[in-house]
């Protein structure tokens, strides 16, 4: 007698299964690193439930067998890990847990090659099976449960659960691997694949009774004695991310007055400007070599998010809760020492290398910027770091420093001057920039009103303060009325009232009178030499760029 019992799988998950199937992507490899890596998190989660649960004992050690079967062309990958309930089978490998996949979905829509290779990375992982199986079973057995259970399923619409006697704790997963695909259970090419992408899996990974990894952890290692291809090897393991090497990595290692050793890895592209989510893959944090957490995104701050990597220190306590980690001394020593790291790595990076620094920067710079309005304690750091079109440049794929700017700017001149606009060419047709055009000053152009917000929340470099040049808050070098306190100020307005022409006088009141709902003054202005006026925004007022960005939030 059977008690089978029938689901169908949500409506994402059938695109899903459908696009994997019929995908002409041919590396199918990958699905063997998803379901290895879902074998380590499962194993992850039993050390970790073992170290903090008494009553969890560690018996057998934790390790991922692969068991090929040629004849019936299946292919086992079994851990005994955590295993998984009804519940989990139902709610883990039947509906869409994470909203990071539904913008796979979408983008996968498009460029599938480019895609396929992410899927680890949207918390679809465990489908990419179907890449390589007409029919998979999870055999599981939970270590909260005493017997277990079998999940099957073709792939199509709908799997099938029902009770499985006599599991030991832990999953193994069946592959009914697809006619053409009898690879899979060819020993030297389940080596070359576990070798290519499972080197650095923290448990032993066995092939029959053969080891097959047995890599010490390279961020022990001193940084002399290893090479590229480690590098490249412990980053493709840890982001997953179709790259074969990263932009850049800092490896840390660090005795006193704390210990602990990091490699960190700044990826090749910003996955965000793709039109992907935000990126959410956190450091992986481990305590005396154990993984405490593979996600943690506290350990560096949310402009930093895109960065790969692993931090261990043996001065954390293992069992720590993700709670308690925030109010642990050790560990917001090691986060600010990161975050001063990976500062000034860039800094000495732009130094050495402008123009590999803005490749950087034209990917990640809209993540750094963000650091201005959070980061109080490193805004100077941050501030040296970012970069903006100006009208030194021909477009607004040419950036300029702060620090540039200022070199270039004359002595006398006390403030720095932005314009915002709907893109780079507009921003150089506003009348405004007329008399900054004839003095020779140079002003940021800011197509992106977030660039925009960052100079306007900055306020102040190195003593000159940031202004957009359509308010009057703007001083032009030499105008020396700053010392004036206002009464004097508006004295010398009037002064300056003085000798209008009556023509003036009158075209000025036309001016009031035709716009009196729509302006709060009209005033003769000495910074137009073309153009014969132009609108400027009262001081202390927001630019008007800024205004139509906040009024469309609005809508
Ligand atoms: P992700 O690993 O990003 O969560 P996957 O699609 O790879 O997404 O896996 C979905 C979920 O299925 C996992 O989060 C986990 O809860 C469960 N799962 C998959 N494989 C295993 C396994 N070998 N042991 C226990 N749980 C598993
Ligand atoms: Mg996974």
């Amino acid at each position: 007698k059977t008690t089978s019992e029938k689901f169908t799988f949500q409506a994402e998950i059938k695109k899903l299964l459908d696009l994997l199937s019929h995908s002409l992507y041919q590396n199918r490899e990958i699905a063997i690193r998803e379901l290895i890596s879902n074998a380590s998190d499962a194993l992850d989660k039993y050390r970790f439930l073992a170290l903090t649960d008494e009553s969890i004992k560690d018996e057998q050690p934790l390790e991922i067998r692969l068991e090929p079967d040629a004849e019936n062309r299946i292919l086992g990958i079994c851990d005994n890990g955590v295993g998984m309930t009804h519940a989990e089978l139902i709610e883990n490998i039947g509906t869409i847990a994470h909203s990071g996949s539904l913008d796979f979905l979408k983008n996968a829509a498009g460029d599938e090659k480019e895609e396929v290779s992410l899927i680890g990375k949207f918390g679809v992982g465990f489908y990419s099976a179907f890449m390589l199986a007409d029919k998979v079973e999870v055999l599981t057995r939970s270590y909260q449960e005493e017997s277990g259970w079998k999940w099957e399923s073709d792939g199509t619409g709908s799997f099938t659960i029902e009770p499985q006697e006599g599991l030991e704790r832990g999953t193994s997963i069946r592959l009914h691997l697809r006619k053409d695909l009898d690879e899979f259970t060819n020993d030297t090419r389940l080596k070359f694949i576990l070798n290519k992408y499972s080197t650095f899996v923290p448990y032993p990974i066995k092939l029959g009774e053969e080891l097959v990894n047995d890599q010490p952890p390279i961020w022990l290692e001193p940084k002399t004695q290893l090479t590229q291809e480690q590098y490249d090897g412990f980053y493709q393991y840890l982001a997953h991310n179709g790259e074969e090497q990263a932009r850049w990595h800092l490896h840390l290692s660090s005795d006193s007055p704390f210990q602990f050793h990091s490699i960190l890895y700044c990826p090749q592209s910003n996955l965000e400007l793709m039109g992907f989510g935000r990126t959410e893959h956190g450091i992986s944090l481990c305590a005396k070599r154990i993984l405490v957490q593979n996600d943690n995104r506290d350990l560096l701050p949310e402009y930093l998010r895109f960065i790969y990597g692993l931090v261990d220190s043996a001065d954390l306590p293992l069992n720590i809760s993700r709670e308690s980690l925030q109010d642990n001394t050790i560990f917001r020593k090691i986060q600010k020492v990161l975050v001063k790291r990976v500062l000034s790595h860039l800094a000495s990076m732009a130094k050495d290398d402008e123009e590999k620094y803005l490749e950087f920067y034209r990917q990640f710079g809209s993540c750094l910027r963000e650091g201005i309005g959070t980061d109080f304690e490193n805004r100077d750091t941050i501030a040296k770091l970012l970069r903006f079109p100006s009208s030194n440049g021909t477009s607004e794929n040419e950036l300029v420093s702060l620090e540039a700017y200022l070199e270039r700017a004359d002595e006398s001149q006390k403030q720095i001057y932005y314009l915002g606009g709907n893109d780079f060419n507009t921003i150089a047709k506003n009348p405004n920039l007329e008399i900054f055009r004839k003095k020779g000053i140079e002003v940021f152009y800011l197509p992106d009103p977030m660039d925009e917000i960052v100079l306007s929340n900055l306020m102040k470099f190195e003593d000159h303060d940031i202004v957009s040049i359509d308010s009057s808050d703007v001083k032009l070098p030499g105008e020396t009325d700053t010392e004036v306190d206002s009464e004097e100020k508006s004295e010398k307005k009037e002064e300056q009232k003085e000798p209008l022409s009556p023509e003036f006088e009158k075209v000025i009141s036309l001016f009031e009178e035709e716009l009196k709902d729509d302006v709060e003054s009209v005033t003769k202005s000495d910074r137009l030499t073309d153009s014969p006026c132009c609108l400027v925004m009262p001081e202390g007022a927001i630019s008007s760029q800024l205004q139509k960005v906040l009024s469309m939030n609005n809508k």
